[in-house]
């Protein structure tokens, strides 16, 4: 079954036709920037460029992560809705970050933990998460 997921308003849609590499918390400032919360939780395809499809057009945003990789952080134009960061396009670190909240169904388990040193200390840690600095390698 591939994992699918959708904005509030439901314009765009998007399925994951690749492979997730993991899920993670990341509390990095962008993150906690473009979601208005504490972290941003996403499921990240590390290898498989290709392996995101969408129905209807994301609005796109296009930025620096702080290690200095392109971004595109990807919404919905109607509603709001924060959808994803494509990360380092075309280069050989393209990967893509989906974001968890939208995904219809169960969500999965959390495997990481990355950008630890700006998490705020009253958000409690999935203990069984790998936890990392900043950006795993
Ligand atoms: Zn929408
Ligand atoms: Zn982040």
């Amino acid at each position: 079954m591939p994992i699918t997921g959708k904005c509030y308003c439901g314009e765009v849609e998007w399925t994951i036709i690749g492979k997730v590499d993991f899920t993670s918390n990341c509390h990095c400032k962008d993150c906690q920037t473009v979601s208005g919360s504490a972290y941003g939780t996403t499921s990240l395809m590390m290898y498989d460029p290709h392996g995101v499809e969408f129905k209807g057009s994301p609005k796109v945003i296009h930025g620096f992560s702080d290690a200095g990789n392109t971004t595109q952080r990807g919404f919905c134009g109607n509603c709001g809705t924060v959808l994803f960061n494509h990360v380092s396009e075309g280069k050989e670190d393209e990967h893509w970050a989906i974001r968890t909240g939208c995904m219809v169904g169960k969500p999965p388990k959390i495997d990481k933990e990355i950008y630890m040193k700006s998490k705020p200390v009253w958000v409690p840690s999935p203990k069984t998460a790998l936890k990392f600095d900043g950006m795993p390698h």
